[in-house]
């Protein structure tokens, strides 16, 4: 039955995703600053958001959720770093979360940024992002020597979307507790991108069911 959980989990994800983009707000949502008093004393977070730190991208807006409704770890360029891992393990073990959302953007600046590190290796400019960009190269370098290099739109989506694929790969082998949550099934581990203009989220890799 925990596959389920993943799949309800998801579900509400884009249930809320859909008031986002309609802008209307769910009443949940609303309301759910009278509860503070409640959640003071425990929390039960059904989903967890490893997302960028683009203000453009907060996943409780994105996703029209409450107060205590989701655990959020925000990066600039949504880095797994073992920070991060140790985070989503932590939600994971504590809570009994089914669901772990990788969330990446169109026109995330932090990959941008690590494209241009490409082409300049040497750019003082870029060398106080390093630890952020030595995370995303490797994902994303391969690319580069392909055809898409003639075309920087096209690359940059591409490699939004590489950058998540490896890093929901890396949660789902990022520790041995994380990983034996996702073999047990009682996890799910799912790459997403969400969309600055449409207000769209996608789920593209590793979606459960
Ligand atoms: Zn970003």
């Amino acid at each position: 039955m925990t596959i389920e959980r993943s799949i309800a989990a998801l579900a509400r994800l884009k249930e809320g995703n859909r008031r986002f983009i309609a802008n209307v707000r769910g009443i949940d949502a609303l309301l759910s600053q009278q509860r503070r008093a409640e959640l003071a004393e425990r929390q039960q977070p059904f989903a967890i958001v490893l997302g960028c730190s683009d203000s453009r991208a907060p996943a409780e807006l994105i996703f029209d959720q409450g107060l205590g409704d989701l655990f959020v770890i925000r990066i600039a360029g949504n880095i797994v770093a073992p920070s991060g891992i140790a985070s989503v393990e932590f939600a994971a073990e504590r809570f009994g979360i089914p669901l772990v959302v990788l969330m990446g953007h169109t026109g995330c600046g932090a990959i941008e940024a690590t494209l241009e590190s490409i082409n300049r290796p040497n750019d003082p400019a870029l060398s106080s992002l390093r630890s952020i960009v030595e995370r995303v190269r490797p994902a994303i370098e391969p690319l580069t020597m392909t055809d898409l290099a003639r075309d920087p739109a096209a690359l940059r989506r591409q490699a939004v979307r590489a950058n998540v694929r490896a890093g929901a790969n890396h949660l789902r082998h990022g520790s041995p507790g994380l990983e034996r949550l996702v073999l047990e099934g009682r996890v799910s581990v799912v790459g997403a991108e969400y969309d600055l203009e449409s207000g769209m989220v996608d789920f593209f890799d590793g979606v459960p069911g």
